[in-house]
């Protein structure tokens, strides 16, 4: 999960995902009847009852490379809790509980006033209640495990996605995606921004926004759905992977921030399309359902973009603001190793 905020260094076994599947993905013969869906998507689907099932997800921040040392412990409360609720949001999940493992060096009362209180500021907004956890001396990383209700067969799946679907993400009104690493790129020193506007981009990878609201509403509409955590070019890729499809991408329909727009427009496109920690929603949806999703983001108070479509022939094609294809390659995060997404395989 996550972008890194430090650079990867290559490894011998290969990508995370490969790792993954290597060593801990094993074959249908562990087969589990209360399992619906295990790895490979946000969350797994477990068998509740004839009409629920629980979506569950785990994800850990590491000091160093998930946060940087100078976040505030608050923020650093509401972020731990917030990347797992996106996981819940991209299912389309209502959350109910989440479990808390906690490391840390030596036990800071500030810290942990502060920390425990960016946290729980989240949990009751999204009602979402902590049930357990565990805590152990070590370096600081805190790893939670949300879980969610969702109507059996309804939720929102990676490889769902139909040719022909209209591609669309989420993003804040008036702004837009990218801009979580446009302020992690400020921090290392790669950039510079106004002051109001490194303080908004800040706001953006410190304070991420789950959209569970957005992923219950999309039950009427969508059936395939991810969240933007390691970039928009990666994470659309999981879901072309998934689903055996390809798509297509106007550069020019991807929303931005003033502070995005202000930057070279080389920095916009990699920002854009492999920046990492935005937690906003990739979803597909069928063409007759346009006017419905413009509605619902009215109602949600949300900005919601149409910028590509799903298209039978596999492999991502990316068109730019004038309408040519791209042909620089982008990165997504990976822990282990930084992998290049081809904008053409064709
Ligand atoms: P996300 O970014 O949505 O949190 P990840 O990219 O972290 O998802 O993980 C991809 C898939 O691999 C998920 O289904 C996740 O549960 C699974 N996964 C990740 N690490 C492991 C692991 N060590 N063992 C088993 N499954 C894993
Ligand atoms: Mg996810």
């Amino acid at each position: 999960m996550g972008a890194p905020i430090l650079d990867e260094e290559l490894s011998m076994i290969g990508g995370e995902f490969d790792l993954i599947d290597r060593f801990f993905k094993r074959s249908s013969t562990h087969h589990n009847r209360e399992l619906a869906l295990g790895i490979g998507d946000d969350c797994a689907l477990l068998n509740h009852s004839a009409q629920t099932q629980w979506a569950v997800s785990t994800d850990m921040l590491v000091e160093g490379r998930h946060f940087l040392s100078t976040v505030a412990p608050e923020r650093l409360g509401h972020k731990a809790l917030a990347v797992n609720l996106s996981d819940l949001a991209a299912c389309g999940a209502q959350p109910s509980v989440f479990f808390l493992a906690l490391s840390m060096p030596n036990p800071d009362e500030a810290f942990l006033q502060a920390f425990s209180q960016g946290m729980f500021a989240l949990a009751d907004v999204m009602q979402v209640t902590l049930a357990g956890g565990d805590t152990t001396a070590g370096p600081l990383s805190i790893c939670i495990t949300v879980m969610g209700r969702v109507q059996t067969g309804m939720a929102l799946r990676r490889d769902s996605a139909q040719p022909d679907d209209e591609v669309w993400v989420s993003h804040p009104v008036n702004s837009g995606i990218g801009d979580a690493r446009l302020a992690l790129e400020v921090f290392r020193g790669t950039c510079s921004l106004a002051q109001a506007d490194f303080a908004t981009t800040r706001d953006r990878l410190e304070l991420p926004s789950p959209r569970v609201q957005l992923g219950l509403a999309l039950k009427d509409v969508s059936r395939c759905a991810i969240d933007l955590s390691d970039g928009l070019c990666g994470d659309l890729n999981h879901i072309l992977k998934a689903s055996q499809v390809g798509a297509e991408i106007f550069l020019g329909q991807i929303p931005r921030s003033g502070a995005m727009l202000s930057q070279p427009l080389d920095r916009q496109h990699q920002f854009l399309l492999e920046g990492g920690d935005d937690y906003e929603l990739l979803f597909t949806a069928a063409p007759q359902h346009h006017l419905r999703i413009r509605e619902l983001a009215a109602q949600l108070g949300l900005g919601i973009s149409c910028i590509g479509r799903i298209t039978a022939q596999p492999g991502l094609k990316i068109w730019n603001e004038q309408g040519q294809a791209l042909m620089t390659r982008y990165a997504s995060f990976d822990h282990f190793q930084t992998s290049r997404w081809g904008l053409d395989e064709s």
